[in-house]
């Protein structure tokens, strides 16, 4: 699945909860900060703006979000996700 994402929204950070890399990213579709597992395997979309914004397509397949991989990730209801 692809999910576009806004480029100028990635940034790296790490799981509170299991400590593993992670890049953040808002998906357009939604507006939601997003966790993938880091390194983020994005195509730029050259010349695909959305209001002169620069958006990326990430492919689930290659960067799943870490929502799904996370070992804690029972715990992220519990005490919510940052
Ligand atoms: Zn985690």
């Amino acid at each position: 699945m692809l999910i576009e994402v806004w480029a100028d929204t990635r940034r790296t950070g790490r799981c509170r909860s299991c400590g593993a890399r992670i890049e953040w990213a808002t998906a357009v579709s939604t507006g939601t900060a997003m966790p993938f597992d880091a390194p983020i395997v994005a195509e730029s979309r050259r010349g695909l703006f959305v209001d002169e914004r620069q958006v990326d397509a990430v492919d689930t397949l290659y960067s799943p979000s870490h929502f799904e991989t996370c070992p804690q990730a029972p715990d992220w209801r519990r005490k919510g996700s940052r």
